[in-house]
């Protein structure tokens, strides 16, 4: 299967610590979410060993669209009905901090240009302006934008710029967040899936597979994977897009990289029956959709170059699932962020690791296994 465009880039080999037989927390996953784990874990002077069936970033870390956007699934306004406005704010203040958290590590992997969210239809429009107001409200930095200018004039009719929001290169990030973890004592293996929970030899094992199925009893049975593919064009030689863009709630997505490159996603909306599957592979509908929309992003056809795809989980309520998993002693999960956890992923691990060092956060309550 091909992998995507960012994990092309030349990774440096890692240099992982090895430790004995028995460690205090083992880590099943090697992404955003279980390398925050393992490195808050190691920074509390816990023994931890992560393991990854295939290599670090290999799953939707190292294959989003890269996006680093604050906030949850849903947007802002739904979850201050659904969750009351502290909690609402809460966990919104929580992505926020994340995202500075995440500047501080990811150096050149993270431009923080902004996003933009844009309205494809009146309908859209009504909700961005809805979820804008209750941003205001509530003093989060937002901006409104009455009519986008330059190719998106003829095709959307306003959107919400989210101004701190950011773009990755997600496999050098989390690359290099591999690399603090390791230099921070954790051992990583590579190329090993753990088929049983009795082979790991420690008191607690966190499952961060997000989408993956893990096949742990990690409450797979939860997690609805879902899968999003993606491509790349050739660098372009005009300058379009400044910062990610989505539309349509989020089934068309795309950003354009420093050098010219169009990134494109999404389109899963034209055949969401077999999108629902855990197997990558990339299918002719959807990448023909793609195509489709790259040319009215352009208003040409440029080479692709890349094409790829990559899973993603989805919970039953659009609220990740983390923490400890019930009536199963020591073993803990931090997986299903519904399409947006390449920021929450980052603080859901850390979330989960506090709580295992004793310190659980308000925040883990949003999120508990439990609630199911
Ligand atoms: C195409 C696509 C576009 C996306 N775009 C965005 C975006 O723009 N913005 C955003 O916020 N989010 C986005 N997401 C979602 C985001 O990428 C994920 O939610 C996030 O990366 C999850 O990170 P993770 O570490 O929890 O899981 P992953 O990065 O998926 O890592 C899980 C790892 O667990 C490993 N694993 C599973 N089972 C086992 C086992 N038994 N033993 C050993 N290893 C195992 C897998 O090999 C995998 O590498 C996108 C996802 C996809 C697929």
């Amino acid at each position: 299967m091909a992998a995507s465009y960012w994990l092309e880039e030349r990774a440096e080999p890692l240099r992982t610590h090895r430790h004995d037989r028995a460690v205090d927390v083992a880590v099943v996953g090697g992404g955003v979410t279980g390398l925050s784990c393992a490195l808050t874990l190691a920074e509390g002077g816990k023994r931890v060993r992560v393991y990854e069936a295939r290599t670090i970033a290999s799953g939707a870390s190292g294959r989003s669209g890269g996006f680093a956007l604050r906030g949850g699934a849903m947007p802002y306004d739904q979850a201050r009905e659904r969750l009351g406005t502290e909690r609402a704010a809460g966990l919104w203040r929580l992505t926020e901090r994340t995202l500075d958290r995440m500047e501080s590590l990811a150096g050149d992997a993270l431009r923080r240009v902004g996003s933009l969210r844009l309205a494809a239809d009146e309908v859209e429009g009504a909700e961005l302006a809805a979820e804008y107001e209750a941003l205001r409200t509530d003093r989060f930095a937002a901006e409104w934008i009455d009519q986008p200018g330059g190719r998106l004039a003829e095709r959307y009719s306003g959107a919400l710029l989210h101004p701190r929001d950011g773009s990755l290169q997600p496999a050098r990030w989390i690359r290099r967040l591999a690399t603090a973890t390791a230099d921070a004592g954790v051992e990583i293996r590579e190329h090993e899936r753990v088929t049983a929970l009795e082979e790991l030899h420690a008191d607690a094992v966190v499952v961060a597979s997000d989408g993956y199925p893990s096949g742990l009893g990690a409450l797979d049975e939860l997690v609805q994977p879902m899968r999003g593919q993606v491509v790349a064009t050739e660098p372009l030689p005009e300058r379009l897009y400044g910062r990610p863009h989505y539309a349509r709630h989020g089934f068309d997505y795309w950003q354009q990289l420093p050098d010219g490159r169009l990134v494109v996603g999404g389109r899963r909306d034209v055949d969401l029956e077999r999108e629902s599957t855990s197997e990558e592979g990339t299918t002719p509908e959807v990448q023909a959709a793609l195509e489709g929309l790259i040319r009215e992003l352009v208003g040409r056809q440029p080479a692709i170059t890349h094409r790829w795809s990559g899973i993603f989980g989805l919970s039953p309520d659009d609220l990740p699932l983390v923490g400890p998993v019930p009536r199963r002693e020591g073993l803990w999960v931090a997986r299903g962020y519904s399409g947006h956890g390449n920021v929450l992923g980052l603080a859901c691990g850390e979330l989960v690791a506090k709580a295992i060092l004793g310190d659980r956060e308000p925040e883990l309550k949003l999120f508990d296994p439990a609630r199911f």
